[in-house]
């Protein structure tokens, strides 16, 4: 309600455009596009504070007076038109739509032709001298009406409809005679009368009073009420419908008029130039149904060129005015053109980036706006293969979007098949698991995108696809996936090896069968808006990137360093995972010490090649992190290689026996022979010692075994008990360091610490690193430029920061950790387990491993940062979670005081316009 004056309507002329939370957005528009002098026609707004009155109020009543000053404002109209409300010589007929500060398409109800009855319908077709033309509205005001205002469905006027036209052998609307859209009027006259139980009302004042109420009432309906907890639409945003009441003007009144849907630009390219399409002789609601097909707007500058003309006017007013790109509604009656509505235009990625670089330079917008108009998340789109939008497909199963992208191929469910199919044959592979582990990485290569039924968005699986820019499903608990068989069940149907089927990792939907997907363009106009993002943020972005493939491709979307190298899965490349896996197995020190000496050249090789990529940028190294018995084979699987070696080491002792036996029966030497060759094709020998091995692999599988491994033994404390391993790391980093700097090479590693607790935790490392950097400095004659710092992804290390800091000398927020430690929810298991529900029943608002928890985990960051920069005043604070990518949490970061966000490679350009937001949303 305006505050100063009790008022509720506000006709064009005076509603402020700017105040959409009063007016809604296409009340606003319908004023502020008034009052800058474009044509209009003339119409009023009532106030979305009336609408929340109203649906405050016990017995749903209008405020008081509201009618009193609607009848004003149709007063005004007549003069406006020179036209009378139920005046049946000349007749004002109005258009009733809802509109929300927030857009809603389609949510809620709109009402045209209103004001018509039997008698003002005779002026209206006298008016025009055209029957037909007024039966035509009349039908359709009946139909509308009795549906939105007197809820009647819309089943019982379509048989009426179809039995006329039947009965007429007509197939299209349009080939309907005035007798029989009279007849029409006639029947939906009948159907309103026996669904509601009373006549169709006549009295214009009543019809609009009705359908104000229904449009209001529209606001609590189901749809309207699921769309806004979809969309999170919240009563900030937008709170009440407005109602617009507009004088009707008609398209179809001939071959002079028409009507139509215009984008200022491209939509889909962002070329500036006119976009849509139109139909002479035509109703706005015919374009939108497909009942006729529109013509493309290029051709009305030959059918009608005054009208071109007027139009290309209209729009260079509309963007002069809005400064954006707007979506428009136009009806030219007998030569004159009306705009009747515009908002701003809802286009793709690509269209979005370039209109913005388009508009800046044509001084239509400033650099801020180019950047703020555009959703950071948007620009996905533009970075990663999508389904083609055109193709309509049902999925079998939903899992988590957890890697962006869409992929199709044979689906294959081990990692080494899928390296032999997707590598050797050259195959398009789906890697389909229950759940990856590291060893199943050559997989990952091999594969287009990877398919798991359990896990999270915080998985192996996940986290190492986003890395590599593959998409990825994850958790899709519908599946049951049998890996000996090789075969996946979903429901009643299943797909086995070989067949084909289709990731969506946007949405989480898996697919039978291949759906074409379109390629991604990363485009020259997005890497001139990012260079402007990076001149306003003050986050820097760097990438999450493993191996120097990842990390090119991070540096090509603008990532300055690497914020975290994870180094195991350097460990489980196929030629270096026997390697590590003697290594874990070792029974002794010097067995240790020896797997590890073949390690060290193979590390410090994978660092150089890191370096060299990311030169002059830094590049953050975490020693080893994950629970070692990861790099071994799973317990159940050795024991069942292991039965199966019994049996074949029981197999060649019998053929042996069967050898021996052979001499005593004195076969033919020929078939002595043949046996000889058969028992050496299985070497006894040769089986005893797989048997040892893997019997010493499965004791220590069982040694290592852990009820909680994420919360035992690993990152620092696999660091002290093994101190052997995170030394070789650390010699690795300083040596190829050291390489680097030979060559000329700029070099800034930075040597990182997982899981630390406490800073006699770090000191230990710290300890080994003095010493380790003293002796890489006399062999290469130079100390190596480097920086030694720490995970914080433990509570007690937020909470223990100020001591920390005094060894680190930087920060790196580990919030997946961080958050499954907060919270104490496994990250592995809560994203399909209970947080759906949880998310659904609002005990969580999101989903805490994708959005940043602000309230807690965002707490424990503050002050982590306040009393470690207390400590060290330069420090580099940075993230390299999850949440290094996601928009919300960039923006938290900048207020949290970090110095940088580090996400996976492709997730670079979301970042660093979602870092130029955050530092603008400062500004402002
Ligand atoms: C983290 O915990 O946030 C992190 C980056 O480490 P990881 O995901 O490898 O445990
Ligand atoms: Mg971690």
């Amino acid at each position: 309600m305006d505050a100063v004056s009790n008022k509720h309507v506000f006709a064009f002329e005076e509603g402020d455009g700017k105040n959409k939370h009063l007016l809604g957005g296409k009340g606003a528009n319908l004023c502020e596009m008034t009052q800058i002098g474009l044509n209009v026609p003339p119409g009023f707004v009532i106030s979305t504070a009336a609408c929340l009155d109203y649906l405050a109020s016990a017995d749903k009543a209008l405020p008081d007076g509201l009618m009193t000053e609607v009848r004003e404002q149709m007063k005004a109209l007549e003069q406006k038109t020179g036209k009378g409300f139920g005046n049946p010589d000349n007749p004002l007929l109005v258009s009733v739509r809802s509109g929300s500060a927030m857009s809603m398409p389609g949510m809620m109800d709109t009402i045209l032709n209103l004001g018509l009855n039997s008698e003002t319908l005779q002026g209206q077709i006298s008016a025009t001298g055209d029957a037909r033309f007024g039966y035509d509205a009349y039908r359709r005001f009946i139909q509308l009406f009795g549906k939105v205002a007197l809820g009647v469905s819309d089943e019982a006027f379509d048989k009426e409809f179809e039995i006329v036209k039947k009965a007429a052998h007509v197939e299209q609307d349009v080939d309907l005679s005035a007798t029989e859209l009279k007849d029409i009027s006639e029947r939906f006259l009948r159907v309103v009368q026996e669904g509601t139980g009373r006549p169709f009302p006549e009295d214009p004042y009543v019809q609009l009073e009705i359908a104000v109420k229904a449009v209001f009432g529209s606001w609590g309906g189901k749809r309207a009420v699921d769309y806004r907890k979809q969309f999170r639409i919240t009563p900030d945003m937008a709170n009440g419908t407005a109602v617009n009441v507009c004088t009707m003007v008609f398209g179809n009144r001939g071959d002079d008029s028409g009507t139509g849907v215009a984008f200022t630009r491209n939509p889909g390219t962002g070329e500036n130039k006119l976009y849509g399409e139109y139909l002479i002789n035509a109703q706005g609601e015919d374009v939108v149904a497909g009942i006729r097909t529109p013509k493309p707007i290029d051709r009305l500058a030959a059918e009608m060129p005054e009208m071109a003309a007027q139009l290309a006017v209209l729009r260079d007013n509309l963007e002069s005015h809005y400064h954006e790109v707007q979506d428009f509604e136009f009806t030219i009656e007998q030569g004159q053109l009306y705009c009747l509505q515009t908002r701003n235009g809802k286009m793709n990625a690509v269209a979005m980036v370039r209109t913005s670089v388009e508009m800046e330079r044509e001084g239509l917008i400033s650099k801020e706006r180019a950047l703020l108009r555009i959703e950071p998340d948007l620009l996905e789109q533009m970075l990663f293969p999508r389904l083609d939008p055109s193709v309509k497909a049902e999925s079998v199963a939903q899992g988590l979007p957890a890697s962006p992208g869409a992929a199709a191929g044979i689906a294959v469910f081990d990692a080494d098949r899928a390296e032999q199919f997707g590598g050797e044959l050259g195959q398009k592979v789906i890697l389909v698991r229950e759940e990856t582990k590291p060893e199943d990485i050559h997989g990952f290569f091999s594969s287009r995108g990877i398919l798991t039924s359990r896990g999270g968005k915080t998985s192996h699986a996940a986290v190492v696809a986003r890395g590599m820019g593959k998409p990825c499903v994850a958790g899709a608990e519908g599946i049951s996936v049998d890996v000996n068989r090789r075969v996946a069940v979903v429901g009643d149907t299943s797909f086995k090896e070989g067949d084909v089927i289709t990731l969506d990792g946007t949405t989480g939907k898996v697919y039978l069968g291949e759906i074409p997907t379109v390629e991604p363009d990363f485009t020259p106009e997005l890497g001139i808006l990012l260079s402007w993002a990076d001149e306003e943020a003050g986050l820097k972005v760097m990438a999450n990137a493993d191996l120097p493939d990842d990390a090119l491709r991070a540096r090509k979307y603008g990532a300055v360093g690497i914020g975290l190298a994870r180094t195991e899965r350097m460990f489980n490349d196929v030629e270096r995972l026997p390697i590590v896996i003697e290594m874990i197995v070792a029974e002794t020190l010097d067995q240790r010490q020896e797997a590890l000496d073949r390690l060290l050249p193979l590390q410090r090789s994978d660092f150089q090649h890191l370096f060299e990529v990311m030169s002059p940028y830094p590049v953050t190294i975490r020693l080893l992190d994950p629970p070692i018995h990861e790099f071994l084979p799973d317990e159940n699987v050795l024991e069942r290689e292991l039965e199966e070696l019994h049996a074949l080491a029981q197999t060649s002792r019998g053929m042996n026996a069967l050898a021996g036996a052979m001499g005593l029966l004195h076969t033919s030497k020929e078939k002595r022979k043949d046996l000889d060759s058969m028992r050496r094709l299985v070497d006894p020998a040769l089986v005893e010692e797989a048997i040892t091995k893997k019997e010493a692999m499965l004791k220590k599988v069982r040694a290592l075994y852990e009820t909680n491994p994420m919360l035992g033994h690993r990152g620092v404390r696999l660091g002290i008990t093994f101190p052997e391993i995170y030394r070789m790391q650390i010699r690795a980093i300083l040596e190829a360091a050291a390489e680097c700097g030979r060559m000329g090479i700029e070099v800034h590693p930075k040597i990182k610490v997982p899981q630390v607790c406490t800073v006699q935790e770090l000191k230990k490392v710290k300890d080994y690193v003095d010493e380790i950097h003293e002796e890489v400095k006399q062999q290469y004659g130079h100390p190596v430029n480097f920086q030694f710092g720490t995970m914080i992804e433990v509570v007690r290390a937020c909470m223990r920061a100020e001591s920390l800091a005094e060894e680190a000398e930087f920060f790196s927020f580990g919030t997946n950790d961080l958050t499954q430690a907060t919270f104490s929810f496994s990250r592995e298991d809560a994203e399909n387990k209970f947080l759906p529900l949880y998310n659904r029943s609002e005990i969580l608002q999101d989903n805490p491993f994708e959005v940043l928890d602000e309230k807690g985990v965002g707490k424990l960051m503050k002050l982590a940062v306040e009393w470690g920069k207390a400590v060290r005043p330069n420090m580099q604070v940075g993230i390299c979670g999850e949440h290094g990518g996601h928009p919300a949490s960039i923006a938290f970061c900048h207020n949290a005081g970090l110095d940088y966000v580090s996400c996976s490679g492709p997730r670079v350009p979301v970042a660093r316009l979602a870092a130029a937001h955050a530092a603008l949303a400062g500004k402002g």
